[in-house]
């Protein structure tokens, strides 16, 4: 009889005395958790396939259901965690990587949460903005170092593409593959709604969402997957993406089984066919060939469109930003270490990068010290988790954010860290169509309109109360924020001073 090392990490516990056996949660289970028993006429439950994805208790009628956390424990070792011993368990039988998907959850500091927001007393007035204009507008793109006129005053300097957003927030990669029709769909006409952009990640652009190119950024990726030139044209901006955040240094990988015909189409690649974007770009090896690619890109596209370049929070992405800024790029993209993905190794996922406060600083201050800063727009992702965050990241130096885990949230997504499976409950991370057609486009799109507005007001309120009234004025204004719990190190490389100390 074989030995089962791994005891289950979730148990489902059922009330029976609730219970009225309508097998909803049976249905519902992608993994075959829930089963009725006609022995035993009675629902039962099989919780090692069980992912913590609550879609079974979030829809049972009578409350019969919860998911714990399995309190079977090995004996304590501060080293050898749990989860560490059942990792190598689940190796030794495989021979294979750890596959995970979703952002590190791993207990590492969260820069965001300790910084805090000041707020005008008595001498600097707040501002309300129920009652006075408040300016949340931001414009992506090259800004010129000097305004020039012409001898009637009109303005003569020629500005670069710029692109217009209603908020500092746009929805950030996510491919056609990785979430489902239904997903981008919401995306697209939230972007659409908004006065904002999504982004088409490496997956191409599927035909019926061409009519939100306004709103589109179309990404370029190492496997080209999904490009040409109508797809170019077809969007507002073009990213082209160096790296990611959850999984610095290396490609990705979309299986087969995830590669519908619908999704072979828009890749322009074969049906059922693992999708493996390499790790580098095989013509870009300096800062050179970037560019050669970025004049490429705008050559291709009558130098009308803004092109982003995307690259992790790595060790030295100061100096990497820097050359970004002096390659021809309009916008650079930072994507911190805690970013969501649909499937990534564990390991690099936990372990590869550097958090994105602490990226987004360097590069801001870098880029000043160089007097490039008005080269690019910044932009960054990778575990925005709320208005406040957005606050901090302008005033930290970005000029808009990327939220994606936050728009998955959004959509009914409930962090199981399963997309990988391709077996998403919720009709996010999916292609199958019996699970796709649960995430309801109108829904989602209303509930993507929802959350941006409400953190557009609480933005509003925030600035308001710093008697700022415009994001402009708030972008850099690091005299805004105050550290609290970090050490003089973490504050010199945040550019901050400590809550209670006098600014001299
Ligand atoms: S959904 Fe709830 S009530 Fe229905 S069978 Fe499952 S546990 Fe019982
Ligand atoms: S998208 Fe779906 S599979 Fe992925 S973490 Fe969210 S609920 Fe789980």
């Amino acid at each position: 009889m074989p030995i089962n090392y791994i005891y289950p990490d979730y148990e489902v516990v059922r009330d029976s005395s609730r219970c009225i056996t309508c097998r909803a949660c049976e249905r519902q289970c992608a993994n075959e958790v829930h089963s009725y028993d006609l022995e035993l006429k009675c629902m039962v439950s099989d919780s090692m396939n069980c992912v913590d994805c609550q879609r079974c208790v979030s829809l049972c009628p009578t409350r019969a259901l919860k998911i714990e956390k399995t309190t079977n424990t090995f004996k304590e070792n501060a080293n050898w965690t749990q989860s560490l011993i059942t990792d190598v368990y689940r190796q030794a039988e495989s021979g294979g990587m750890l596959s995970t998907s979703m952002g590190n959850p791993n207990p590492l500091p969260v820069y965001w949460d300790r910084m805090l927001i000041n707020a005008s007393q008595v001498t600097n007035p707040s501002i309300d903005p129920l009652r006075e204009p408040m300016e949340i507008k931001t414009f992506l793109g090259r800004k010129p170092e000097k305004i020039r006129r012409d001898e009637n005053g009109r303005i003569i300097t020629e500005m670069s593409p710029q692109l217009e957003l209603n908020v500092p927030i746009m929805f950030s990669a996510m491919s056609f593959g990785s979430i489902s029709y239904n997903a981008h769909e919401s995306l697209a006409r939230a972007a659409t709604k908004l006065g904002t952009l999504y982004n088409t990640g490496e997956g191409g652009l599927h035909q019926d969402f061409y009519k939100y190119g306004k709103n589109t950024i179309v990404q370029v990726a190492s496997g080209r997957f999904g490009v040409h030139k109508g797809y170019l044209d077809a969007g507002a901006a073009i990213e082209i993406k160096m790296g990611q955040g959850a999984k610095p240094g290396i490609g990705g990988h979309l299986p087969g089984a995830k590669i519908t015909a619908e999704v072979a189409r828009t890749r322009m690649i074969p049906e059922g066919t693992d999708a493996i974007s390499p790790a580098p770009h095989h013509d870009i090896y300096s800062i050179e060939d970037l560019r050669q690619l970025v004049l490429s890109l705008k050559e291709a596209t009558g130098y009308k469109k803004p092109v982003f370049v995307k690259i992790a929070a790595v060790h030295n992405v100061a100096a990497i930003a820097s050359g970004i800024a002096r390659s021809g790029a309009d916008v650079v993209v930072i994507d911190g270490f805690r970013g969501g993905t649909g499937s990534a190794p564990t390991r690099l996922r936990d372990f590869v990068g550097i958090p994105i406060e602490l990226a987004l600083a360097s590069v801001d201050q870098r880029l000043r010290d160089e007097g490039i800063r008005n080269n690019v727009s910044l932009v960054i992702g990778g575990s925005v988790r709320s208005s406040a965050d957005v606050v901090k990241a302008i005033a930290l130096g970005a000029d808009a954010v990327y939220i994606g885990t936050g728009a998955l949230i959004a959509l009914g997504c409930h962090l199981c860290r399963s997309c990988h499976t391709g077996k998403c409950n919720w009709g996010i991370a999916t292609q199958r169509p019996e699970l796709v057609k649960r995430l309801n486009p109108n829904v989602g799109y209303q509930r993507l309109v929802n959350l941006v507005t409400a953190w557009s007001h609480e933005i509003k309120e925030m600035m308001g109360g710093m008697g700022i009234n415009s994001i402009e004025a708030l972008r850099g204004n690091r005299l805004m924020l105050r550290g609290v719990g970090l050490t003089e190190t973490e504050l010199r490389v945040l550019g901050i001073k400590y809550a209670g100390e006098i600014w001299s």
